[in-house]
């Protein structure tokens, strides 16, 4: 070959001139084809920004590009030499700050780091777990906790010994409690997330399945449950939250008719939401998913029981149109038995409108060597007696103890959210955000110079545990059956509120005599920090530094 660079046989072909000619055509075709690729990428592109403008309009899709620019920016800042060494030595202190908080909790003498090489007795069983429970830390029994424990009392945990009963009852039961028609088909979970994130599942599989969607788009309220979002990352799908404005706080279907594209696979209505305890436009939601062809799913898991009983508890329910499978356009609905169904927590269900969609949520796979599997959401094994627990606590309490329990807890918000309106000490300086319905009560303070997280860790030292809320910064009052059903626990809450809001205002009132400045409670440092970052990756340090503790021994 010598020096050439070109192989011998190469050399001479190319000496041909048919051969150059036949050349140049080949490479015009290769122009052609890379021409074609590019218009293909610049249509795409267009079709893209298309769907972006309409969604978010010129003026959002500008403050959306600002708000990205803005963000990058800032981790460029937090990446440089000096800044990153001073956050990294802050979170290391956060992190042993709750690390010594929690492990503060447990007896040294109860970690069990490795198996017991020898079987525990009944009695040392028994013994350790009243150690414990000695050890606990929060005061739910007393009705003192807003929300996590939404329990239906003492004799109910002592009738839950396990019973085997499969969930097809609890499973009928709810659907029926929910006006499912007869094609109508569910699942039992292992809590809200698992019924959201089957439902997202099955709404995306029926996508490609049935109209080749291999980019799906999920629109959800800005206000529905962080499931949604855990969702949308678990399943690579793109998410967009339409905004639920002041003063109603419900979402705005202009924008959510907005961002409905062709990639679309799912639009979600809270019943009630987390934050605000506030429905969405349900039945408007419905007739958008109708004319669109799109998927609806409820999320009713904080509503569980409550929402299907308002009216027969004497309350008003929402006003547009039904919350439940009457509104043609809902497809799904998930539902928290553990919560206010009342059965031990890890229980939840999953409704669909016909099996076809339950259908899409299942893992089948064939031809495992380990034999034939199917599994019908993301557990493999189930909790048998989790469910039986579940199914006794329906049994347990009937229609009629739901209601009863609904009257209750309803009422309970009621009297809190009159409290807060119209309580001569709160009115000018609380404010309820929107109407709830239901059994959450959220409120932000309207007075500028009392900053309702300070609110928040007043009534901490107090021993009400009440849930902080960004976006407008606010609180909100879970009702749980003990809080509501405890001697005087939501008029000593009103009465906490009112001390805990006067003595805010003496020390406004003092800080101005004397001319001092504003001094920060640590919850308002910490949502005032955080909700002025662009970007949350040192408050993710931070909640990352917390789940890790979690599983420290
Ligand atoms: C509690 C809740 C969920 C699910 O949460 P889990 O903790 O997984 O049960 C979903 N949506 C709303 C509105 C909730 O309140």
């Amino acid at each position: 070959m010598g020096s050439s660079p070109l192989p011998v046989s190469l050399q001479s072909k190319l000496q041909r001139p048919v051969q150059v000619s036949r050349l140049k055509s080949f490479s015009r075709t290769l122009d052609l084809i890379r021409n074609v690729v590019f218009l293909l990428f610049v249509l795409r592109f267009t079709r893209q920004s298309f769907y972006f403008l309409r969604g978010y309009g010129p003026v959002g899709s500008l403050l959306y590009f600002y708000r990205a620019l803005r963000k990058r920016a800032y981790q460029l800042f937090l990446r440089a030499p000096g800044v990153r060494s001073q956050v990294d030595k802050q979170i290391a202190a956060t992190k042993a700050d709750i690390e010594s908080k929690i492990a503060a909790d447990i007896p040294e003498t109860s970690r069990n780091l490795s198996l017991p090489a020898e079987p525990w007795s009944p009695e040392h069983l028994r013994s350790e777990l009243a150690t414990l429970a000695a050890a606990k830390r929060t005061r739910w029994e007393e009705g003192k906790v807003s929300g996590a424990v939404y329990h239906g009392g003492d004799e109910l945990i002592k009738c839950l010994s396990c019973r085997a009963q499969d969930g097809a009852e609890v499973v009928a039961m709810v659907l029926s409690l929910f006006n499912a028609p007869p094609e109508a088909a569910g699942a039992t979970t292992s809590g809200g997330t698992e019924s959201i994130l089957m439902a997202v599942l099955s709404a995306r599989n029926k996508a490609y399945h049935e109209r080749n969607v291999t980019e799906p788009e999920l629109i959800i309220p800005s206000t529905a449950h962080a499931a949604f979002q855990k969702a949308a990352e678990y399943f690579k799908i793109k998410l967009h939250l339409a905004p639920c404005p002041a003063p109603a706080y419900t979402v705005s279907i202009p924008h959510v008719r907005r961002l409905i594209n062709p990639n679309t696979i799912l639009l979600v209505g809270s019943c009630p939401n987390y934050p605000h305890g506030i429905i969405d436009p349900i039945a408007q939601l419905s007739k958008l998913a109708i004319s669109h062809s799109i998927p609806l799913h409820v999320d009713c898991c904080l509503g569980s029981f409550l929402v299907p009983l308002l009216s027969q508890a004497g309350f008003p329910t929402s006003l547009s149109g039904p919350l439940d499978f009457r509104s043609p356009g809902v497809t799904s609905i998930s539902v928290d038995t553990h919560k206010y169904g009342f059965a031990p927590k890890g229980n939840s269900c999953i409704l669909y409108r016909n099996t076809s969609l339950r259908r899409y949520q299942y893992f089948i796979s064939p031809s495992w060597s380990g034999g034939v599997y199917g599994s019908p959401s993301i557990a493999g094994s189930r909790p048998g007696a989790l469910i039986a627990g579940c199914w006794a606590s329906m049994m347990s309490l009937g229609v009629s103890g739901y209601v009863s329990a609904t009257n209750k807890i309803v009422a309970a918000r009621q009297t809190l959210q009159n409290a807060i309106s119209e309580h001569p000490d709160l009115k000018g300086t609380l404010k309820v955000i929107g109407d709830p319905l239901v059994s959450v009560v959220a409120f932000l303070s309207v007075d500028p110079a009392i900053d309702i997280y300070d609110i928040a860790d007043a009534m901490s030292k107090r021993e009400w545990h009440l849930n902080s809320l960004q976006d407008p910064p606010g609180l909100h009052v879970a009702v749980t059956l003990p809080m509501a059903t405890s001697e005087g626990a939501v008029d000593s809450l009103i009465e906490d509120l009112v001390s805990v809001v006067r003595e805010e205002k003496e020390k406004v009132n003092a800080r101005v005599r004397n001319g001092e400045k504003v001094k920060k409670g640590s919850t308002a440092q910490l949502y005032g920090v955080a909700g002025s970052l662009p970007d949350k990756s040192v408050v993710e340090r931070v909640v990352v530094a917390y789940l890790d503790t979690l599983y420290k021994a």
